[in-house]
């Protein structure tokens, strides 16, 4: 089954995620910050990774950047999760090399849809 990493610094958020991705089938493995982030990323090799833009010591979008110039690893696709609703979000994430982005709170349909997209999409190339 496909390897999800979950990236949020709140741990209430993986739990509730990490318990319903993982009844769907998925692999979950949790990072807590955008070091945390980039650094399993890089030993775990997910299929798809789930990035909280808001988190300590290094954010969602930094952690993005930086996997994203990781050679290895910037092939993986990324959905930024963001409580963030303002203009111009879409573009900033788009730009640090998000390939999606879901809203908190987060609608699991939505999500999961999302997720399967990206990953029909890898597996097509
Ligand atoms: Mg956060």
């Amino acid at each position: 089954m496909p390897k999800i990493l979950l990236v949020d610094d709140e741990e209430p958020n993986r739990d509730f995620l990490s318990r319903r991705l993982v009844k769907r089938g998925y692999v979950v493995v949790e990072a807590v910050n955008g070091v945390d982030a980039c650094a399993k990323a890089d030993s775990e090799r997910p299929d798809i990774i789930l990035m909280d833009v808001n988190m300590p010591v290094l954010d969602g979008l930094q952690a993005t950047q930086q996997i994203r110039s990781n050679p290895d690893i910037r092939q993986i696709p990324i959905i930024a999760l963001t409580a963030l609703a303002m203009a111009g979000d879409r573009e900033r994430l788009l730009a640090a090399g998000c390939d999606d982005y879901e809203s908190k709170p987060i609608e699991l349909p939505q999500l999961l849809t999302k997720i399967q997209t990206l990953l029909d999409a890898r597996s097509a190339t």
